[in-house]
C-alpha cells in the first residue's frame, strides 16, 4: 500500500507548485496574525500590561467588587504591610518582624476601672487598649467581680530572651523550647495580646484557668474582638499547650468566625486563603455587623471605592480585606 501511496503522489504534477502555495499563504497568515487585531490597538509593545495589571480578575469588565456591588481598586500597600495589622499569623515558625516603630500604649494610663494590671510598664496597641476595655467592661457589666489582673502585654525581644534564658537556665533548654517562645516568635511582640491572672480583694492571687465567672470571658471574647489563642487539641499547630490566660486581638468580626468554626490563627489564615479577591468572598456576621472578607496575595490589595473597611497583612504571604456590609 505503501508504494502504491508513493506511487500516486509522484504522478502528481502540480504538487510542488501546490506546497509552494500554501507556504506562502501560510506565511502571509502568520504575518497578518502578528499585527494589532484591531486597526484601534496601539503596537504590541504598548499594550503589553504591567505585571500588577495582569492580576485584574475576569469580573465585570476586569473590576473587582464586594458582594454588594462595592467597585475595588487595586493598591499596591508596600511590603510592611504583608507584616502589619490585626490578622498577623506570629509563631515559632513564623517570627514578627519588628518595626521601626511600634504605637504602643500603657494599660495602666489608659484602663477603665473594672480591673488591674500589674504595674506602670504593661503596653498595647492603641486598638487591642480599647478592646480591652470593652471586654473587661462588660464582664464587670454582666455581673463580674473586679479581680482580673493584667500581667502581660507587648514584649520585645529582648524580654521575650531574659524569658526564654530564664525557663532554660531553671528547666532545661528543651522545656524552654517546648513552653516559651522563641525571641520573635512571641505574639506579645505584636503588642494585641494580654494574659491574664487573678488578683482576689483580700490580696490573694492566682492563676487564671477561664473557669467558674470566667468562663463568659472565653465564651463571650469573641464579641469583643478577641480569641482564646491557644486552647487544647490545637497544640500541634499552634506549638503551645491550652494557655486559657492568653487572649490575641483580632477584631470582632474574625474573631467571631475564629470562633464558630473552632479555629486557631494557624488555620484562620489557610481558609481566608480559599476566598481570594476575585473569587466568592468569605461573609461574616457579628456583633459588629455583617462583614465581607477576601484575600489578596502579595502586597497589593483590593479595597473597596466606598465605604468601611480595614487591611491586615497575615505575615506570611498576602492581604486580607475586611468590609463591612451592613450594621
Ligand atoms: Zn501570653
Amino acid at each position: 500500500m505503501s508504494k502504491n501511496y508513493r506511487g500516486r503522489r509522484r504522478k502528481h504534477p502540480s504538487l510542488t507548485l501546490t506546497l509552494l502555495v500554501l507556504a506562502a499563504l501560510a506565511a502571509g497568515a502568520v504575518f497578518f496574525l502578528r499585527r494589532p487585531v484591531s486597526p484601534l490597538s496601539p503596537p504590541s509593545s504598548t499594550v503589553r500590561p504591567l505585571p500588577d495589571e495582569r492580576a485584574d480578575p475576569p469580573l465585570s469588565g476586569g473590576r473587582v467588587a464586594t458582594a454588594s456591588g462595592v467597585p475595588c481598586s487595586r493598591r499596591e500597600l508596600g511590603e510592611e504591610a504583608l507584616y502589619t495589622g490585626e490578622l498577623i499569623l506570629v509563631n515559632n515558625e513564623v517570627l514578627y518582624r519588628f518595626p521601626q516603630e511600634q504605637k504602643l500604649v500603657s494599660i495602666y494610663e489608659e484602663k477603665s476601672e473594672g480591673y488591674y494590671v500589674r504595674d506602670m510598664e504593661v503596653f498595647l496597641s492603641p486598638v487591642a487598649m480599647e478592646a480591652l476595655n470593652d471586654l473587661l467592661d462588660a464582664f464587670r457589666a454582666q455581673g463580674g467581680s473586679k479581680s482580673i489582673n493584667v500581667v502581660a502585654g507587648y514584649r520585645d525581644r529582648d524580654y521575650q530572651q531574659r524569658l526564654f534564658d530564664q525557663s532554660a537556665q531553671r528547666n532545661g533548654q528543651d522545656h524552654a523550647e517546648k513552653y516559651v517562645a522563641q525571641p520573635g516568635g512571641s505574639e506579645h511582640h505584636t503588642g494585641l495580646v494580654v494574659d491574664f491572672s487573678i488578683l482576689n480583694a483580700n490580696g490573694s492571687s492566682g492563676d487564671y484557668n477561664g473557669s467558674g465567672e470566667y468562663a463568659w470571658i472565653n465564651e463571650n471574647c469573641q464579641d469583643y474582638g478577641w480569641v482564646v489563642r491557644y486552647q487544647e487539641g490545637k497544640e500541634a499547630l499552634t506549638g503551645i499547650w491550652d494557655e486559657p490566660w492568653h487572649f490575641r486581638y483580632v477584631g470582632v468580626p474574625h474573631a467571631t468566625e475564629m470562633a464558630r468554626r473552632g479555629l486557631c490563627l494557624e488555620e484562620y489564615i489557610d481558609l481566608l486563603r480559599q476566598y481570594p479577591y476575585d473569587g466568592e468572598h468569605l461573609t461574616i456576621e457579628c456583633a459588629a455587623g455583617t462583614y465581607e472578607a477576601w484575600y489578596c496575595p502579595g502586597s497589593a490589595a483590593y479595597v473597596p471605592d466606598s465605604g468601611e473597611w480595614s487591611v491586615s497583612g497575615n505575615n506570611v504571604d498576602g492581604l486580607v480585606v475586611t468590609c463591612k456590609v451592613s450594621a
